[in-house]
């Protein structure tokens, strides 16, 4: 059959092959079924208070268990799912699965100041978004602001007003607003002052050849005393290295997540840190 020729190739979900048709098609197929067939779970990427902690959130991160291809990283999936629309269902499993493991957490007496939630840009425009996310913090009891959702700085840039519209009606349930990859999305810094967000989060393409006195270390800076004009805090991510952390941390950055710091872990091994 076509759906037996597309598992051929082993390298089905690579990121190096072009995606045939019906291989594309086989991979949908698979993802529609993936929710009902308990085939996702969460990591859990720590956010760390400059240098050595404590910890100030951690981040959900999308896992797929597929019983062929093994784990799937997000970004050979999520683009199809917000493609065909899955996403709004499946991220509305990651809303309610972090909300539960964060009370998890709690009931078991771990410190975990906050949840981060990663929206992609069809389910952050998706009308029924702010009912689904006061019905988790309902559902699971938890307090809106240890919420945080996470939206690239691209995604609050497409179409502004009504982008902002919508961070204003999530921002009035009491969740907090992180701009993610921030530095790769043109934001004006007009309608940044107007957005409702707490949180800058610097891309990683800025931190990845961060040396003293170089470029990227002129735009972090930059970066920093933005958020501090706004009243925004910020944070790094992608830090992989001692130097970067140190240089990072000189430049007044307050706030870490990378490998360095903690690589994205399953809920229980997540536990065992805090
Ligand atoms: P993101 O939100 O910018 O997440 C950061 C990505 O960088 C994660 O990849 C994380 O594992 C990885 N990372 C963290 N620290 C380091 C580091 O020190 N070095 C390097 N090289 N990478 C690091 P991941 O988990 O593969 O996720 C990729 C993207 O997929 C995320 O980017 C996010 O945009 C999206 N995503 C993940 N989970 C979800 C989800 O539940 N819903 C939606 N809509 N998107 C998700
Ligand atoms: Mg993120
Ligand atoms: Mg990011
Ligand atoms: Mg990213």
């Amino acid at each position: 059959s076509a759906k037996d020729q597309g598992r051929n190739a082993y390298c089905f979900f690579e990121p190096s092959m072009n995606q045939g048709a019906h291989q594309q098609l086989a991979m949908i197929q698979d993802l529609r079924r993936a929710l009902s067939l308990a085939q996702f779970s969460l990591h859990y990427q720590p956010k760390m208070i400059a240098p050595s902690g404590p910890l100030e959130g951690v981040e959900a991160l999308l896992r797929w268990h597929h019983p062929e291809h093994g784990t799937v990283m997000p970004d050979r999936f999520i683009p199809l799912a917000e493609k065909t629309g899955l996403i709004i269902e499946i991220g509305r499993w990651v809303i309610n699965e972090a909300c539960r493991q964060l009370m998890a957490w709690r009931e078991a007496g771990h410190t975990v100041p906050s949840i981060s939630v990663n929206l992609s840009p069809a389910q952050f425009r998706s009308p029924g978004l702010p009912a689904k996310i006061e019905d988790a913090l309902t559902r699971y009891g938890v307090p809106p602001s240890s919420l945080v959702l996470e939206i690239t700085e691209s995604t609050a840039m497409q179409d502004s007003d009504t982008s902002l519209a919508i961070l204003q009606r999530l921002a009035s349930l009491g969740v907090r607003i992180s701009i993610d990859d921030f530095g790769t999305g043109y934001s004006s810094l007009l309608y940044l002052k107007r957005l409702p967000a707490s949180e800058l989060k610097i891309d990683r393409a800025f931190v990845r050849d961060l040396v003293p006195g170089g470029e990227d270390a002129a735009i972090v800076s930059a970066i920093i005393a933005l958020g501090r004009t706004l009243n925004l805090s910020v944070i790094a991510e992608g830090v992989e290295t001692e130097s970067q952390q140190r240089l990072l941390t000189e430049l007044g950055c307050t706030s870490l997540q990378g490998y360095h710091l903690g690589r994205p872990v399953a809920a229980d091994d997540a536990a065992a840190r805090f």
